[in-house]
């Protein structure tokens, strides 16, 4: 038995609330036959395409005058988490009465700390929300004070940092769940960016990338085994070349050089491999690993996915 955070990808909840409705049914199984197999599990996940589509559409509501407020970032991830939350506590609900195992499930909206002196604040990467023309993203810049750019050739966009996550806001709660026998999910979509300002914490326009926030919370919570779901079984090295190698494992050293090397695309697998590197040098004994959804249990196994050990 091991306490295993488990961070999803983007495929395992799909775009649309009816697609992801219907594809949490089939990410349910795999968890709950970690489950159904004594290990304690915490469900973190992804929010691209979901906090997108919240901040868009409140962001077009509020152009058209449709409601009374555009809606911040910072809640349009927070409305992101307790949506994904939901379909993630149905599904699994629905798949642990089914095998009728009596264990319940709960989502948590987690705040995670980030420093505000991170330099990604300086350097705001992510485009969100809607597409406006050079005017009024002028003028939305200097109301809210929102960085906004021109997004290829397609209008002007907000932008919005992506720094490091340094704590999670709500961990004990979630220990306290997990002691108690609950499934929890938390910090979706990386959990909602605070920073600390003179004592209190404040929401800000961020997006903390999911395979850190996972990292850390797996780190605050003492857990064994990280394991991040996406969609390829294995890491590869020359990835989408004709002499591409498909990897079991690697030590910390090793994906230290091959990332180094480039051998993982920004934004999508350096990310993942960071964070398990970070995981597996973290305590003796932790280690991580990266698989597909359908694969996780033979992964756990030790018959397919990535294992990274320190
Ligand atoms: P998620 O939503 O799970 O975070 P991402 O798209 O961000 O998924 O990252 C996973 C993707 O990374 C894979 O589907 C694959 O296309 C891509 N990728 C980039 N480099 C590699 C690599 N070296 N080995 C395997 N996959 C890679
Ligand atoms: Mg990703």
């Amino acid at each position: 038995m091991a306490k295993i955070v488990i961070a999803l990808g983007g495929n395992a909840l799909g775009n649309t609330p009816y697609e992801q409705l219907e594809l949490v049914r089939e990410t349910a199984k795999p968890i709950v036959d970690l489950i159904e197999q004594g290990n304690e599990v915490v469900i973190a996940h992804g929010n691209g395409p979901q906090v997108g589509m919240i901040n868009l559409g409140m962001a077009t509501a509020a152009e058209a005058k449709a409601i009374k407020s555009d809606m911040p970032f910072p809640e349009c991830g927070a409305m992101s988490q307790g949506y994904i939350g939901y379909h993630l506590q149905n599904a699994i609900g629905n798949e642990l009465a089914a095998r009728k195992i009596k264990k319940e499930i709960a989502t948590v909206v987690t705040q995670v700390l980030v420093d505000e002196n991170d330099p990604a604040f300086s350097h705001p990467t992510k485009p969100v929300g809607a597409f406006y023309d050079k005017e009024t993203a002028e003028k939305i810049a200097k109301e809210k004070g929102y960085t906004m750019v021109e997004d290829a050739g397609r209008g002007y966009r907000q932008v919005v940092p992506s720094p490091k996550p340094i704590d999670v806001i709500e961990k004990g709660a979630v220990e306290a769940l997990i002691k108690d026998g609950y499934i929890v999910v938390t910090v979706g979509g990386g959990g909602i960016p605070v920073v600390r300002k003179g004592g209190i914490l404040v929401g800000t326009p961020a997006v903390i990338d999911k395979d850190f926030a996972s990292e850390k919370l797996a780190e605050l919570i003492d857990a064994d085994l990280l394991i991040i779901l996406t969609a390829v079984e294995k890491v590869a090295i020359n990835y989408n070349k004709p002499n591409v190698m498909w990897l079991s494992k690697m030590s910390v050293e090793e994906a230290l050089k091959y990332a180094d090397e480039g051998q993982f695309a920004p934004g999508s697998m350096l990310p993942k491999v960071q964070a398990c590197v970070q995981f597996a040098k973290s305590k003796p004994g932790r280690k991580a690993l990266i698989t597909s959804l359908d694969k996780a249990l033979q992964a756990m196994k030790g018959q397919t996915g990535t294992v990274v050990t320190g």
